[in-house]
């Protein structure tokens, strides 16, 4: 573990299993130097148990970064459930990880994340108050994807007011691939302001949903890469900035949604050696995560959520403004400065 290559520094990495359910999960406690862990569930097949552990290590260091720089009272933590959602689900496996869960007192919130939906929290929820993105309580906060799209939109506009000193989109074209849950939302707002669309996705019906309400050009899913659009909106998978797509790109800017853009982090150093601004995606996709932690509060507010989401957004600007003044990718800019702020807390923190 202390020799494995995602190890970084964690608090905490926990394995569970339960014999009756079949439950096989990794709880990964990156830290809490912010405030309790908090950081989706997933639920994926697998190849091996190093590749869980790999995820789960990785994942929960990007959920201490992207709380840190979203300034949450949250730190960072993410718990991976070994499984084929499709056919692994049961009340019992759910009902087990929430014993797990609770049985970490609150230092790690979980929630929703790949391969698991609200219905499979509810059941989380009936051993464990350690849980957020339910559809029903209190203060239950609902589908994350309107908040997060609306970050995404104001973040493409900060990446236009630096590449064209104005943030109006009615000159501009934006390449959007994937047009779900964030993606279709990105659409809207941008069509609302004039913006010429360019979009992508495996999925047929979405595509014309999402052209009829916004005139978008619909271009088959590996042709979005050559699109010829001044911003590049990844709003479907990771990895998709790679060493096979970063010829392809014609775009001065990438900003979107999808987690994990960037195959590794030298990445950011070839974009912005192409001349391409990125917009650091835990950065601007923060917005899931803000409307989480209202949740978590135990008081949602919507005024709380919008003012957070105001401040993320200037956060993003002054990453992409030092990575501009100084000539470093903007990925190692908001790297450096999420680290800075969890070691600040650790250092605050009564001995
Ligand atoms: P979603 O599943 O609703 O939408 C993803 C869309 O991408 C789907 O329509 C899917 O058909 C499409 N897609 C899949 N493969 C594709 C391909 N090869 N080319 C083009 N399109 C393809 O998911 P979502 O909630 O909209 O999230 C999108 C991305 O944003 C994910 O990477 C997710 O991790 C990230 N994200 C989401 C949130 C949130 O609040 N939902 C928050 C932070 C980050």
């Amino acid at each position: 573990m202390f020799d494995h290559p995602s190890f970084d520094a964690h608090e905490g990495v926990h394995a569970f299993h339960d014999a009756q359910s079949g439950l096989k999960c990794i709880i990964a406690v990156h830290s809490t130097a912010l405030g309790p862990a908090a950081g989706g569930c997933r639920m994926w097949n697998y190849a091996s148990s190093d590749a869980m552990l790999t995820d789960a290590l990785r994942l929960s260091q990007g959920m201490s970064f992207k709380n840190a720089m979203a300034a949450l009272p949250l730190g960072g933590g993410k718990s991976v459930i070994w499984g084929d959602p499709r056919k692994d689900k049961s009340e019992a496996l759910f009902r087990a990880f929430g014993r797990a869960v609770d049985s970490l007192n609150g230092s790690y919130y979980t929630a929703e994340d790949v391969g698991i939906d609200t219905s499979d929290m509810a059941m989380v929820r009936r051993e464990t108050r350690y849980v957020a993105g339910l559809d029903e309580g209190a203060a239950a906060s609902g589908d994350p994807s309107p908040i997060t799209a609306r970050g995404v939109y104001l973040g493409i506009r900060e990446v236009a007011k630096r590449l064209y000193g104005t943030g109006d989109l009615s000159e501009r074209t934006v390449a959007v691939q994937g047009v779900g849950s964030v993606g279709a939302h990105v659409c809207a707002y941008l069509a609302r302001d004039g913006a010429r669309l360019v979009i992508s996705d495996i999925d047929q019906v979405a595509l014309k949903d999402v052209s009829a309400s916004t005139g978008a050009t619909i271009v088959q899913p590996d042709d979005i890469y050559d699109a010829e659009a001044d911003i590049f909106s990844p709003c479907a998978l990771g990895a998709v900035i790679n060493e096979k797509t970063l010829d392809r790109l014609r775009v001065k800017g990438v900003a979107g949604a999808a987690n994990n853009q960037l195959i590794v982090p030298e990445m950011g150093e070839f974009l912005r050696r192409k001349g391409i601004l990125y917009a650091p995606d835990y950065v601007i996709n923060g917005g899931g995560i803000i409307n989480v932690a209202a949740e978590i509060s135990g008081n949602y507010s919507r005024d709380w959520v919008d003012g957070k989401l105001a401040r993320l957004i200037e956060t993003l600007g002054e990453v992409l403004d030092e990575a501009l003044s100084t000539g470093q990718p903007a990925n190692a800019v908001a790297d450096r400065i999420a680290r800075q702020r969890i070691a600040g807390a650790k250092a605050a923190a009564p001995k």
